[in-house]
């Protein structure tokens, strides 16, 4: 199989009983994605895989795989947007240009 993070060539270690994909890949080492997340991983670009795969191994249990969840991904969110900001967000100066008050407005 391929690492559905990088793409690599991986194993798929899946022990039974775990709903969804452990992969033991040559780049980036063991780790689980929950069946719910896959999709939502491999719809992102490769940067942003790597990127929920990072914030699963900061949160890991010493001794455990880490595992990429729902949780993962919530973590990861304003992360993964800020790291794809596409123009005119990609300067940081013109983000965000609204004042509170003009973002109250708008949502009445
Ligand atoms: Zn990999």
């Amino acid at each position: 199989m391929r690492c559905p993070v990088c793409d690599s060539r991986a194993k798929d270690i899946t022990p039974s009983g775990y709903r969804g994909l452990s992969v033991r890949c040559i780049v980036d080492g063991d780790y689980d994605i929950d069946r719910q997340c896959h999709e939502a991983l491999l719809s992102l670009d490769p940067s942003g895989r790597h990127t929920v795969l990072n914030a699963a191994i900061l949160t890991v249990a010493p001794g455990s795989r880490p595992r990429i969840t729902a949780a993962t991904f919530v973590r990861c969110r304003l992360e993964i947007r800020s790291a794809h900001r596409t123009p005119p967000y990609a300067d940081a100066t013109k983000w965000p240009t609204r004042s509170l008050g003009e973002a109250n407005d708008r949502n009445r």
